[in-house]
């Protein structure tokens, strides 16, 4: 790219005005949902029968027959059609983080030599992507290349331009999970049994317990011309080199400021179409670093929030392309300001419509309360290297522990009011804490704790695993990421959490002892076992990662060895005894994720290499050159001696560029042999730690100097546009 032409574009992402959004007339509530077949469509569009039906299959998990299916297909295309659809596409979400879709359309011959717009029972139910191309981890080699996707009916179908979607698992001909929703749904179903039965020690009732995600989805946006003059972001989603801006994050100015006129544009028409495809959005702000921004929905069952959150990350890139903007998921897209994650907000809830997580009015439900919080607390406890290894990535990685995110070491922060609660429990006795009123009823000596709840502000930013009243926020989950994987960890550990406490307790009742007495006495026990997990303080400094250490919490930091934790031997027995994941699941899912780790690291590499002495060094010889040509002029006009002198400083320009060429130039040559070297180890696991050890270290150090060859530069040669032209909107 020329000079000339840099220019060009940083002038024309300045000027650019804010796309025209409709301005509507119809009410949110009026247009909620709209693409959705929704329970309301169904009651309109399926007979009788078959609408009942379908709810028992929704609600009750009952087997869903192919007559249904084929009514339930008749009374879809029919609405369809209206909404001039003509294709339908099964929807997965592979292990490559995306999501995928093979589009068919409804056309079949009628046998009389013309078309029929066809949908059938069999076509929503299954169908038989080829599988070949999706990474499988080994668990299908590719001459055996099919894979069956298969209807989700709790995750309604849509509609998006032309094409019907259908939400659906992946799994292979032999039926293991090659995505993330078949697991989730089983350990959605793990938790839901562990819990209920927990929950019914308290309210008999309870017939099903849910699990609730809301996720907080963060983003930057960049000018798309600003974007395509950047091989970086266009290759990895991040800036691989740019020095600081002068002004970035310190004034605090950008985070809940006012939002630029063309953002808040794109904020619009991005609500408008996410409600429309029933996606219940409700929070929208700027975030700290500048052109950083956030939207969070209201909460929903963890399922269906996960495919909302897959379709809201796809609904943000086509929205942004028209807006003239891309939008960046990318985990840190630049460095030296905050990253992007995804706060994940979780709680169980029964189908009586309480909060598991969160406190109640009557002693009963207090004690209730502190049961799924300490029993949260000891799933995580027990498999906080594992949760761990569901966010890493070779994205995340740059965010995690720098000081705007979580530590790579996962604590929990419950604030003073629930500690001192626990501390409390910790060291009393059964007789000091329950006492039996004249009604016989159970008061248990446990404060007040909705009251303090409210009062109860004190917010730790540092922590990866923080309560918040009424739920648990997992903040380690990366933007860019498929909150399913965290998920999955997070609700099969508190199944395995609730089942052992449940074994528990009920021996304590076997052998006599009073229930509440017995719940209390196992609750005391926990509290005690999973105490290295709680942390209220400073997760940023370095004295907590020692002490993190001692605690014997997994304090790993190289993103291939924290995978291991996928098949230590707890992991392993934990997703079996929950049926969740087989241990050939879990291997294939390890072998994916480092494999995908080496890919994003070698491809980071390449492009890198190929900027530095494409774009880097040709410029800053140029300009050296143009420095030495006017020290060798400068002595053809002044005396010897003054011009030695007055040469002085841009001879120590000189020399400082021709030390960062020469360590560039050397060292991009180490970075491709370090690759080379890593790429002739056949060992996944082995090939990932020589990405992390010996070729992701080189690109950080010769950016190093890079960025200083962009201070020294003239600004009228440098190739690229730079942090302060991509960061700030006008
Ligand atoms: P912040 O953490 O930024 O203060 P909010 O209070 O807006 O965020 O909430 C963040 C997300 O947490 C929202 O999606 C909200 O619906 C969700 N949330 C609130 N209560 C619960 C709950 N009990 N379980 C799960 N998610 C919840
Ligand atoms: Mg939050």
């Amino acid at each position: 790219m020329s000079s000339t032409l840099r220019f060009q574009i940083v002038g024309e992402a300045f000027n650019k005005r804010a796309v025209e959004v409709p301005n509507r007339k119809d009410r949110p509530s009026e247009f909620f949902a709209k693409y959705v077949f929704t329970r309301q469509k169904m009651a309109k569009y399926l007979p009788a029968n078959i609408y009942k039906k379908m709810c028992d299959v929704i609600d009750e998990g009952a087997v869903l027959d192919m007559a249904t299916a084929d009514a339930v297909a008749a009374g879809m295309k029919k609405w369809a059609m209206e909404l001039g659809v003509t294709h339908c596409t099964h929807w997965f979400q592979p292990l490559t983080e995306g999501t995928a879709e093979k589009h068919d359309g409804f056309v079949e011959h009628d046998g009389k030599g013309g078309m029929v717009e066809e949908f059938t029972g069999k076509q929503l139910v299954q169908q038989e992507p080829d599988a070949s191309s999706f990474p499988s981890g080994g668990i299908r080699s590719t001459f055996e290349a099919r894979g069956y996707s298969a209807w989700d009916p709790t995750s309604p179908v849509f509609v998006i331009g032309d094409t019907l979607m259908i939400p659906t698992i992946f799994i292979s001909y032999t039926g293991e999970a090659l995505d993330y929703k078949a697991p989730l749904k089983k350990s959605l179903k793990a938790v839901d049994k562990a819990a209920t039965a927990v929950a019914r020690y308290f309210y008999p009732d309870v017939k099903k317990v849910i699990s609730n995600l809301g996720w907080e989805q963060e983003y930057f946006l960049v000018d798309e011309g600003l974007y395509a003059a950047r091989p970086d972001l266009l290759m990895t989603g991040r800036t691989l080199l740019g020095h600081d801006s002068a002004k970035n994050q310190q004034m605090d100015d950008h985070y809940f400021g006012s939002i630029p006129m063309r953002v808040a544009a794109f904020m619009k028409d991005l609500e408008i179409q996410a409600l429309e495809l029933g996606i219940p959005c409700k929070t929208r702000h700027n975030e700290v670093a500048p052109n950083q921004f956030e939207l969070a929905p209201i909460f929903e069952e963890t399922n269906l929030a996960i495919d909302h959150n897959m379709l809201i990350m796809s609904l943000m890139k086509k929205v942004a392309r028209k807006h003239g903007f891309r939008c960046l998921l990318h985990e840190k897209p630049f460095a030296g300001i905050n990253g992007s994650g995804k706060h994940c907000n979780w709680s169980l809830a029964t189908d009586t419509g309480v909060l598991l997580h969160g406190p109640g009015k009557t002693p009963l439900d207090n004690l209730r309360f502190v049961t799924f919080i300490v029993e949260s607390l000891m799933g995580v406890y027990r498999h906080n290297g594992l949760l761990k290894a569901s966010i890493i990535s070779a994205t995340n990685v740059h965010r995690l522990g720098a000081a705007e995110a979580p530590p790579a070491i996962v604590s929990s922060f419950l604030g003073k009011e629930l500690s001192s609660l626990l501390e409390h429990l910790e060291t009393s006795t059964d007789d000091e804490l329950i006492s039996l009123s004249a009604k016989q009823t159970l008061s248990l000596d446990i404060p007040q704790i909705p009251e303090l709840m409210q009062d109860n502000t004190d917010r730790n930013r540092t922590s990866p695993f923080a309560f918040t009243g009424n739920r648990f926020e997992f903040r380690a989950v990366g933007s860019q990421q498929n909150c399913a994987a965290a998920m999955i960890v997070l609700n099969t550990a508190m199944a395995e959490a609730l089942t052992d406490f449940k074994m528990r307790v009920d021996k304590l009742i076997a052998d006599g002892i009073e229930p509440t007495k017995a719940i209390l006495r196992t609750i005391r026990e926990d509290i005690k076992t999973c105490k290295p997990i709680r942390f209220d303080g400073n997760g940023y400094s370095e004295a907590w990662k020692q002490e993190a250490a001692r605690r014997g919490l997994d304090v790993e930091t190289s993103a291939p060895i924290i995978l291991d934790q996928y098949l230590v031997p707890d992991t392993i027995e934990m997703f079996s005894r929950m049926n969740v994941l087989t241990k050939a699941e879990l291997e294939a899912r390890n072998e994916i994720k480092l494999d995908t780790y080496t890919k994003k690291v070698q491809i980071e590499a390449r492009i890198f290499g190929d900027i530095c002495m494409n774009h880097i060094i040709p410029v800053a010889t140029r300009y050296q050159t143009q420095l030495i040509d006017n020290v060798s002029k400068m002595k053809t006009i002044f005396p010897a001696d003054q011009a030695d002198e007055l040469n002085r400083p841009n001879l120590n320009l000189i020399q400082q560029m021709g030390k960062h060429n020469a360590f560039i130039i050397e060292n991009v040559e180490r970075l491709i042999e370090a690759r080379r070297v890593a790429n002739r180890i056949k060992d996944e696991r082995e090939k990932a730690i020589a990405y992390h050890d010996t070729v992701a270290p080189l690109i950080e150090a010769i950016r190093y100097h890079a960025d200083h060859l962009e201070l020294i530069v003239d600004d009228e040669l440098w190739p690229l546009p730079k942090y302060r032209e991509m960061l700030f909107f006008h």
